[in-house]
């Protein structure tokens, strides 16, 4: 399919980045389980280790069937380019990798998914790299976190573990003021809820590991660029904009214009780094994306009438959910993710932490894992299990306080949900 930019979400989930399979005709995208791949001539393969010709030299770098996964994530997030890697995780590094040098900065919302909390705050330090964690609701104080050291802006637009929205659109206006990328991770709405390149993001990351595969089967992850960015604006990107010594020299923005940080993030990136996706993964990613939308239709009114009735219910201390009328981030629905607020939330009960331990044994329907994003619905007691490594003022930041159960609503019949949480609750708080 050429694609084209007239179709709509619902088709272009399905086509973008598919074709027949040239050598057979094969509809669905093949797997292609190989490592290497013959060059024509000698001509050829020195024209590609030149980035002269696209095509295929070693699965680290490039594959079909990954190729076609990061054509059609690309199109849905209405980017350029995107770089598929091995985990959302990886994703993040790869999106930051080409941006920054030892004693570089990066500015990032505190309300992340615990996992990069840790990330940014400890590992990304072996680098030389550090992360100024502050409340992107301040924006004065977004704008007094960025020195001459910061190489890019970092936030979530629907937040993990749910109940918060950025205000994109302010936040890429100081970093655009300041010459800076926006890297917005938008696992938690996905392509469907929320387009950030639409309010002024610069680079979107995934983890597929959660709604895009949407099934609990693989971990992945990808990086989206806008193309939009000026990386020869100023001498802050020289990955980008001077010869870059990694690759014999090459100029990668004067050479590829809008293309520079996806071809840099497979050349440099994946060529060195290695948190490659592998076939298999993208193409149950692929399979998963195909009925994004329906998904997240459904999860996005499980979670509305979850959060509701929760609400409502005396043993309950609170619920954080954007699309409940009483959050204060419902307002910001509307402009940042029309379509719904997605289908985390989190509820605090009253009973306490003790509580919380038992309400997790004792659903049925809800599993207890370290995961979202699924078909399935699942339940987290974050204080005890993902955010156990930040300190107590992290936990409370990030929404994961003693008390605090973080649920991905799934697709299931949402009266069965209701019924599981009810009899958990009476068990556990009774
Ligand atoms: C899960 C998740 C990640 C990390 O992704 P992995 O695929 O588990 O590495 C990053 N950000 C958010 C918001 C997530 O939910």
């Amino acid at each position: 399919m050429s694609d084209s930019p007239s179709y709509g979400f619902d088709t272009l989930q399905i086509h973008a980045g598919a074709r027949p399979d040239p050598a057979t005709g094969a509809r669905q995208v093949p797997i292609y389980q190989t490592t290497a791949y013959v060059f024509r001539d000698a001509d050829h393969a020195a024209a590609l280790f030149n980035l002269q010709e696209v095509g295929y030299i070693y699965s680290r770098l490039t594959n079909p069937t990954v190729a076609a996964l990061q054509e059609r994530v690309a199109t849905l997030e209405g980017g350029v380019g995107a770089v598929c890697c091995s985990s959302g995780h990886a994703a993040q590094i790869m999106a930051l990798f080409p941006l920054m040098q030892p004693g570089c900065n990066v500015v990032v919302s505190t309300r992340l998914y615990g996992g990069s909390i840790t990330q940014f705050s400890q590992t990304i330090k072996r680098f030389g790299w550090s992360a100024t964690f502050v409340d992107f609701d301040d924006l004065a104080a977004v704008e007094a976190a960025i020195d001459a050291d910061t190489r890019a802006v970092f936030c979530e637009s629907i937040a993990n573990p749910g109940g918060y929205i950025t205000d994109l659109d302010a936040v890429a206006k100081i970093a655009d003021a300041a010459g800076l990328p926006l890297i917005v991770d938008n696992t938690s709405a996905t392509a469907y809820l929320c387009k950030p390149i639409e309010h002024g993001a610069t680079l979107v990351v995934n983890s597929m590991t959660k709604y895009l595969t949407g099934n609990g089967t693989v971990t992945g992850g990808v990086v989206v660029d806008s193309g939009n960015f000026d990386w020869s604006a100023s001498d802050k990107f020289p990955s980008l904009s001077q010869p870059e010594p990694a690759y014999h020299g090459l100029k990668f923005h004067e050479t590829f214009g809008a293309l520079a940080f996806t071809l840099h993030g497979i050349a440099i990136g994946l060529r060195d780094l290695g948190m490659t996706l592998n076939p298999q993964a993208a193409h149950y990613t692929l399979l998963g994306i195909e009925t994004l939308s329906l998904r997240m239709q459904r999860h996005v009114e499980n979670a509305e009438a979850i959060a509701k009735w929760l609400e409502q219910d005396p043993r309950v201390e609170a619920v954080t959910y954007a699309g409940l009328s009483s959050s204060p981030y419902f307002h910001r629905v509307a402009k940042i993710c029309p379509k719904g607020a997605g289908a985390l939330l989190t509820v605090s009960l009253k009973a306490g932490y003790d509580a919380c331990m038992k309400l997790v044994s004792e659903l049925n329907l809800f599993s207890h894992v370290a995961n979202l994003g699924d078909t399935r619905s699942l339940v987290i007691h974050s204080a005890s299990t993902t955010h156990r490594q930040l300190t107590p003022e992290q936990q409370t930041a990030a929404q994961a306080g003693p008390n605090v159960l973080r649920l991905s609503i799934g697709t299931e019949d949402v009266n069965d949900l209701i019924a599981d949480l009810d009899q958990a609750l009476t068990k556990s708080t009774g």
